[in-house]
């Protein structure tokens, strides 16, 4: 079985189903709410042990009660967590707005999920992994692991997330084999690097992946969509675990986009993927929920 590192954010998401995402001036009403453990490395490893992958995750997580049950969660769901540490403070909370259409809107607490830093990186523990996933994090640790990563000769792939622009992840990207943004962040970067594999997620519509020889794009697949939350997620473990497989593009392309749809049609930001599944998508059924 592939051993796969993710690296970055273990979080407690509280999830709020409202009638309309909040506007200024407005009022939403909250009709139902849900909590449990998220945060897209811990959401990226489960679905990977789903598609046969070992998992193993470097992150942070609080001395409180939501650390605790994340920690949970994750053991529970065969995650390796020897990689997550427990620090004093509070696990970080992310407030999710989610309306009748599956879109989202997110508004992140404090806490502290970007305790571990780049000092904190044992290259024994990146070097038996056969791919490295970074997701959004402190730009220097995330660096740091790509740099062990890279020189070890093992893939890295990273899904920068919404505050691409906010912090400095060239050095990530420089790296990187691999890249995953959504439309909004591809945007932002305007540029994409050419000389490597770019995938740019397009929601509903599936994505497009970029090779430097070619590229590739699929329509994606029509299941009802409640909660787009973890649907990236869901989509990086996908094309992960087709790609250590040596899938082609093609299907890399078409587990991902059929995993990002399972993802969207299931309620909370983890994602219960199995390969039965994934293939039921691809021959065009409607898997049970
Ligand atoms: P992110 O969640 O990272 O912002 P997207 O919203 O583009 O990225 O979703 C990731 C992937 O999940 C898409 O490329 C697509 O394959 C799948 N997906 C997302 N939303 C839907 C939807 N409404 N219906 C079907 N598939 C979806």
């Amino acid at each position: 079985m592939p051993r796969v590192l993710c690296a970055g954010h273990v979080n407690w998401d509280v999830t709020l189903r409202v009638d309309r995402l909040p506007t200024p001036d407005g009022e939403s009403a909250v009709r139902a709410t849900r909590q449990g453990g998220g945060g897209s490395a811990g959401n990226v490893a489960v679905g990977l042990v789903g598609l046969n992958c070992k998992a193993a995750l470097l992150g942070s997580v609080g001395d409180d009660e939501h650390g605790q049950f994340a920690r949970r969660d994750l053991d529970r769901s065969g995650v390796d967590l020897s990689g997550v540490v427990t620090t004093e403070g509070v696990t970080t909370t992310k407030y999710l707005l989610v309306d009748d259409e599956g879109r989202v809107a997110v508004l992140g607490a404090p806490g502290v999920n970007e305790a571990l830093g780049p000092d904190d990186i044992d290259p024994d523990v990146v070097d038996g992994a056969d791919h490295v996933h970074l997701t959004s994090q402190r730009p220097d640790t995330a660096a740091r692991i790509a740099e062990v990563a890279s020189d070890a000769g093992i893939p890295v792939s990273a899904d920068p997330g919404r505050r691409l622009t906010d912090r400095d992840f060239g050095p990530v990207i420089e790296h990187a084999d691999l890249l995953l943004l959504n439309r909004v962040e591809a945007e932002a970067l305007g540029d994409l690097p050419d000389d490597r594999e770019v995938v740019t997620k397009l929601g509903a519509s599936g994505s497009r992946l970029r090779t430097p020889e070619a590229t590739y794009s699929h329509p994606g697949f029509d299941l009802p969509a409640v909660d787009t939350t973890g649907a990236g997620d869901a989509f990086a473990a996908g094309f992960i675990a087709a790609r250590l497989q040596g899938a082609d593009p093609e299907r890399m392309l078409a587990v991902a986009n059929a995993c990002g749809a399972l993802g969207a049609a299931t309620e909370g930001p983890k994602t219960d993927l199995s390969w039965e599944r994934v293939e039921a998508v691809l021959a065009g059924e409607r898997p049970g929920f």
